[in-house]
């Protein structure tokens, strides 16, 4: 396995911002992998695992250690009590799965097409989208773990899924390599139609929609809300959604409508967990005055999705942290509400 030094990140990251790693390697099975990781051990060097790039701002210094890119592939599929189970290396990109499971006519994971990364990093943060969250289809999860260099097999309930948090991200962050993910798809199963935007798509339509044409609806959807890298489409420079939807108390929530309705709005919201509420981070954004369009400099928000910051051409990593530490000032200041941001801050 090579290690090279001093490679650029931005061109392996979405958002095209970042300095370089001082080294790089990218291991194409788990004892590569091994090796990476005794390579920065034996150096004393701090290590980040980098999947797609597509979840990160990458600081504008870049990464003092070593980077280790998992470029383990191969898709397996067996059949096990009515199941398809697949066995998907982490470095596979993940829209070629969903597509691979809708060519094998496997329910599951239709609602997640088109969003970019691998699938080494789709339960980091529990991956999900238009109804559908990859905890729901991962059976099983393997890692190696660095605490003492064993390759581990987690099943689901170990991984700790909830809203776009696992163990991966919070409680284990930095103690597991993902080598491979085991996903348990339904053979012959029905697509998952329940998100408002899929259900208008397919009003009218006599027939329930095949796999095929849900995934064909969901990527369609996507493109129109820069969600689907598009070359292209410079609306796309992003890291996807920039904040997460606040889950609020019942008591936080009331002040927030009641906030609101004074001022002749209604805050888009939908029921979570122990009568919680999730609340729409685009309209907190959009109505805290960062609307689709808005630009600051080389970075701005995308004119298609409000949740979105973008790099506009040349921005810097130090641009888009201006431009989060006002979008939060500036919803806190307005609504009570902090913005949590959702992609890994790296290097800072
Ligand atoms: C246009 C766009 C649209 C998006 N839409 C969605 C969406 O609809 N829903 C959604 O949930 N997300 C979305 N995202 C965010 C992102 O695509 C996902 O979070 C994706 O799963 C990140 O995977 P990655 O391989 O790119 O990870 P990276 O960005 O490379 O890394 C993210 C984190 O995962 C860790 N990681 C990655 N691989 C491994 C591994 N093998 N082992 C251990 N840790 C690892 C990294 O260390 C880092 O902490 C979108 C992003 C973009 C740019």
């Amino acid at each position: 396995m090579n290690v090279l030094e001093n490679v650029p990140l931005a061109p392996l990251t979405t958002f095209k911002v970042g300095g370089p790693a001082r080294y790089f390697a990218e291991p194409k099975s788990p004892s590569e992998v091994s090796e990476a990781v005794q390579f920065a051990r034996s150096r004393n060097l701090p290590l980040f695992v980098l999947g797609g790039g597509s979840n990160l701002v990458i600081s504008d210094a870049g990464w003092p250690g070593l980077v280790l890119k998992t470029s383990i592939s191969g898709m397996d599929e067996r059949n096990e009590n009515g199941r398809v189970l697949f066995d998907v290396g982490a470095g596979e990109e993940w829209d070629r799965f969903v597509a691979r499971a809708i060519t094998r006519n496997c329910a599951g994971v239709e609602c997640l097409s088109g969003i970019p990364g691998s699938v080494g990093g789709t339960p980091v943060q529990n991956v999900g989208a238009y109804g559908q969250e990859v905890a729901e289809t991962i059976a099983s999860v393997l890692t190696l773990d660095l605490r003492d260099g064993q390759i581990r097999e987690l099943c689901a309930e170990a991984c700790g899924f909830h809203y776009r948090t696992s163990i991966f991200n919070t409680s284990e962050r930095g103690r597991f390599i993902i080598l491979r993910v085991t996903y348990s798809l339904t053979p012959g199963g029905k697509p998952r139609i329940e998100y408002a935007d899929l259900k208008k798509h397919f009003a009218g339509f006599q027939q329930t929609p095949s796999l095929t044409s849900t995934r064909e609806a969901v990527r369609r959807i996507r493109a129109r809300k820069a969600m689907l890298i598009t070359p292209g489409d410079e609306d796309c420079r992003s890291a996807g959604s920039f904040f997460k939807n606040p889950v609020l108390a019942a008591k936080q929530y009331e002040e927030l409508t009641s906030q609101a309705k004074a001022k002749g709005l209604q805050v888009p919201s939908y029921p979570a967990l122990d009568s919680q509420r999730k609340v729409s981070a685009a309209w907190l954004v959009e109505y805290s005055g960062f609307s689709k369009g808005y630009r600051s400099g080389r970075v701005g928000i995308s004119r298609k999705h409000a949740l979105a910051i973008v790099n506009r051409g040349e921005a810097t990593a130090a641009d888009i942290l201006a431009l989060k530490d006002h979008i939060q000032q500036r919803v806190e200041q307005l609504w009570g509400i902090r913005l949590e941001p959702e992609p890994v801050f790296v290097g800072f």
